[in-house]
């Protein structure tokens, strides 16, 4: 049953988190588990409404207008998180839709948030995406521009929650995950978006305070 693999895949991501939080002195409780649901439909999402799972994220905008405003119908304290890359010209729909945006990376984007969310009337909290790897594929701000970039959604009202980063595929994390936390802290930010299916432990152990989980949540995204 579908039902049944996504209450127990959830209750032992939910286990591991308390595990890895646990080694590090941390309460679980500290930890947000955003299950992400890019790719799976209505139907692969309810089950883990149903057993009790709140937060989740999204990496596009449009995807994301076609499969929530029905499911938050059925449930209203759902939180939505958008985790992928944004264009400005999106930054109205993000704002009206998602109570969370981690993708916040250059001062264009800053402005058209800035101004989305005066129109709105509505802040979503964010977090400032890091290139902590210095990928030129990637999304995120090299760490050079971070303090002008931090400085710049201050000025704009921006409620930053924190920092956000991917770290490079195939390498050991962790050195990134401690980095970014070493960033956070100098800035006195306590929000920290790290750790994805194949790391989230570890992330947790250095100061994750949420996680974007997919693939062990829902499985392989076809
Ligand atoms: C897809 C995605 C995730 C989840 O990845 P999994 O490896 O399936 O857990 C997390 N963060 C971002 C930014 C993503 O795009």
């Amino acid at each position: 049953m579908i039902e049944d693999d996504a209450a127990a895949r959830l209750t032992a991501v939910r286990a591991e988190i308390a595990r890895a939080a646990a080694t590090a002195g941390r309460k679980a409780d500290d930890v947000s588990l955003i299950a992400v649901s890019k790719t799976h439909d209505a139907p692969a999402i309810r089950p883990l409404i149903a057993a009790g799972q709140r937060h989740f994220g999204e990496n596009r905008v449009q995807e994301a207008e076609a499969k929530w405003p029905a499911l938050r119908d059925e449930t209203s304290d759902l939180v939505l998180h958008l985790v992928g890359q944004l264009q400005s010209n999106k930054a109205e729909a993000a704002v009206a839709l998602f109570d969370a945006i981690h993708s916040v990376d250059r001062p264009s984007l800053i402005a058209a948030l800035a101004r989305a969310m005066d129109k709105a009337g509505r802040r979503p909290y964010c977090f400032v995406q890091v290139n902590i790897g210095g990928e030129p594929q990637k999304g995120g701000c090299p760490v050079a521009d971070l303090p002008t970039l931090l400085a710049g959604a201050r000025v704009a009202d921006l409620p930053v929650a924190g920092l956000m980063a991917v770290p490079p595929l195939d390498v050991e994390a962790a050195p990134y995950f401690a980095l970014l936390a070493k960033l956070a802290r100098d800035h006195g930010l306590s929000g920290l978006s790290m750790g994805m299916s194949g790391d989230y432990r570890t992330a947790v152990t250095l100061g994750a305070s949420h996680v974007r989980v997919g693939t062990a949540l829902f499985g392989d995204r076809t």
